[in-house]
């Protein structure tokens, strides 16, 4: 029988992602033994309740006492305490990894407990999945599946560490990709961070009204999408919004320049600009869409000829698209650069 990746990973804190990873590591067998320590007593009792975990410690000493594999699946804000009570107890060769939103205050609070000699084994690392819902019930085991997970490994860190820990999120069926940490935390302020802003802000903005019930009740799909994420944990988002407040100020500044665009432009009725900006972000998401799902742009039913003969005639007819051209297509660009306004061509190859 195969060795497991791990002798014993401990947990400290075992909501949503923390239970989510432990429900992996027991479905594909990759650990011998999972502790956990967490705030309550309740949820160490429902996690052994759920077999994901053999003991459960209100003191998180006793859970990385032995523990080859340490993840901190906790707040943020509690990293360096954690890291000050486990450190003169953790195994030298321990891996050390976290699942935070944030990576440059995790980063800074380990250096506030290690020094500047950071352990080789420490490796900061953010699954990008998650839910509105947390605790330990509301872990899933396949959260991660078709996801990406981000890990930071820092100078110090050992690359023997980085490889078990991507073999440990791709058990998840994640996809694992590296990045700086300062990386990291500017691009989830794009592309996290601000969004659950706006969310959080749009439904305040809308509750505050006085006639919000019927704002509410009457309340489209639109609506509903983007305030989806608003119903997320106020703790975490705080604590997200003021770890990572450099790069979430600066996403915030994009935003409100590209507001005042096009409130500028309803304001003028610049029909043919605010056409240009919607139909720019149009394509632009859905060329995103294609590109996340490795598709190409052009989807192959859209160039496929598709036609009906009429019986008994001796012309078909129908409609049908021909496959965009090459030349065609390059033409369509040189004029398009040339023209003034916005240029719409379709079946470009
Ligand atoms: P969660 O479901 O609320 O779970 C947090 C866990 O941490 C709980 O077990 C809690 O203990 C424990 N905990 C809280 N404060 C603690 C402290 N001061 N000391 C020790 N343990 C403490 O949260 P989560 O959604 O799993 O989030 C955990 C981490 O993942 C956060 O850093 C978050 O930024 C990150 N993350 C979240 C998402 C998401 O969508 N939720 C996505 C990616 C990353 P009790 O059970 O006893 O309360």
């Amino acid at each position: 029988m195969l060795q497991p990746l791990f002798e014993k990973v401990a947990f400290i804190g075992l909501g949503l992602i923390g239970s989510s990873l432990a429900r992996v590591i027991k479905a594909e067998h990759l650990a011998n033994d999972i502790v956990a320590s967490t705030r309550s007593q309740k949820t160490l009792e429902d996690a052994k309740a759920l077999g994901l975990i053999s003991h459960g410690y209100a003191d998180p000493i006793e859970a990385v006492k032995g523990a080859d594999l340490v993840v901190l699946a906790l707040p943020v804000r509690a990293t360096q305490k954690v890291l000050e009570t486990i450190k003169p107890y953790l195994l030298e060769n321990a891996i050390l990894t976290d699942v935070g939103s944030t990576k440059g205050n995790v980063v800074e609070a380990a250096k506030a407990v290690f020094g500047e000699n950071l352990p080789a084994g420490f490796v900061p690392g953010h699954p990008i999945a998650g839910a509105e819902h947390t605790g330990v019930h509301a872990g899933k085991v396949d959260l991660f599946a078709n996801h990406k997970v981000i890990l930071t490994p820092l100078p110090s860190s050992g690359q023997w560490a980085v490889e078990k820990l991507i073999q440990l999120w791709q058990a998840s069926k994640a996809e694992v990709i590296c990045m700086d940490v300062e990386k990291h935390d500017e691009v989830l302020a794009h592309t996290s961070h601000l969004p659950h802003l706006m969310a959080f802000n749009l439904v305040e903005q809308l509750a505050k009204r006085e006639d919000n019930l019927d704002i509410f009740r009457y309340a489209a799909g639109g609506f509903r999408d983007f305030s989806r994420i608003a119903a997320s944990d106020p703790q975490m988002w705080h604590d997200i919004f003021f770890a990572n407040k450099k790069a979430i100020l600066n996403a915030v500044d994009g935003f409100e320049a590209q507001l005042a665009i096009i409130r500028k432009l309803i304001e003028d009725e610049d029909s043919q600009a605010l056409m240009g900006l919607l139909g720019h972000a149009q394509a632009a998401r859905q060329h995103f869409n294609h590109m996340l799902a490795k598709k190409p742009l052009m989807e192959k039913n859209k160039v496929t000829q598709q036609f009906t003969i009429q019986p008994g005639a001796k012309t078909f007819q129908g409609k049908f698209t021909v496959p965009g051209d090459k030349s065609v297509s390059h033409r369509s660009i040189m004029f398009g650069a040339i023209a003034e306004g916005t240029t719409h061509v379709t079946g470009f190859l």
